[in-house]
């Protein structure tokens, strides 16, 4: 048994970085949203959904795959035993990850993938009662290996704004011998890009690579416009694929409910930009929807098409 899904992730993993190699790659967009949309409190854990509210869930995966995602990604960005703990929920870790995974998988089209999402754990390391690497790793293996287990293609930690987090994440999420995308997410301030524990582009790529990241990049936080502008200044830093998801813009507060200054057909505008500048995987955060995505999807097809009357 366990010989056979260690064969089969392997399989799973050479198709999916044998795709990437095939022309570009469209990620999913924004959950978050979505499930606002469908009552979701603020500051409610959105991992129960993946048991109590299954149909949502399960809507918003199939919505991205109908309208041209390569890869949607699991309703798992707070699984990982601390931040589940910090909402009362650490008893629950197993069995959220595992329909999270469920979800995605059982409405995933042939040859497309699902990526078993990995957010931060909200706690930092090297401070007075915070957690060590080590811990870290231990947690985020676990995480890792429950949606390995479910039959996840890739993981995808994402959002991470402490390279010794992602270090740990990408360590222990590649230790599933699973492909891992690895995408931290960087503020514009005047003298560049920068996370908020300070690190710098240039020596994060090379600390995920080395954490053994097959595809790196950022989400998250910027817009499309200093997006590109970021990818632009890693391209030369890396031979990796690049994998960027930008926020629709800035969030604003308006009649008591966030809403995103950029709009779908505006965000896809950027796409082929993005794609000039080196990205191989695409996709949107915060604020994106399937109708983004779709949007998206044309544009490349477009792409395509271009490319192949020439
Ligand atoms: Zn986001």
């Amino acid at each position: 048994m366990a010989a056979g899904s260690a064969q089969g992730s392997e399989v799973m993993a050479t198709g999916f970085l044998k795709r990437i190699e095939q022309g570009p790659i469209l990620f999913d967009g924004g959950m978050g949203s979505l499930l606002i949309a469908q009552g979701l409190a603020s500051g409610e854990a959105p991992e129960p959904w993946n048991v109590d509210r299954r149909d949502v869930v399960r809507s918003a995966h199939r919505a991205y795959y109908e309208a041209g995602a390569d890869v949607v990604t699991t309703n798992t960005f707070g699984g990982t035993r601390l931040k589940l703990g910090a909402k009362g929920l650490s008893d629950r870790v197993v069995e959220l990850n595992r329909a999270g995974a469920d979800l995605a998988v059982l409405v995933r089209p042939e040859g497309k993938f699902v990526a078993g999402d990995i957010g931060p754990t909200g706690k930092v390391t090297g401070l007075p009662g915070e957690v060590s690497y080590e811990e870290l790793k231990e947690i985020f293996a676990e995480q890792a290996g429950i949606l390995a287990g479910a039959g996840v293609d890739l993981l995808a930690v994402e959002t991470m704004y402490g390279l010794e987090e992602a270090r740990a994440a990408v360590s222990a999420a590649g230790a599933t011998g699973l492909p891992v995308t690895a995408t931290m997410t960087f503020d514009r301030k005047p003298r560049g890009f920068f996370t908020l524990m300070g690190n710098q582009p240039e020596g994060c790529l090379a600390a995920l690579e080395e954490a053994g990241a097959s595809v790196v990049g950022a989400n998250c936080t910027l817009g499309p416009e200093d997006m590109l502008d970021l990818l632009e200044t890693i391209r030369p830093l890396t031979s990796l694929p690049i994998l960027v998801q930008a926020n629709a813009g800035q969030p604003e507060l308006k009649a008591g409910e966030t809403v995103y200054s950029v709009k779908a057909a505006d965000f896809a505008g950027w796409v082929g930009r993005m794609l000039d500048a080196g990205a191989g995987l695409v996709g949107g955060c915060c604020g994106t929807t399937p109708e983004f995505i779709r949007q998206m999807a044309l544009e490349i097809e477009a792409r395509r098409d271009g490319r192949g009357g020439h």
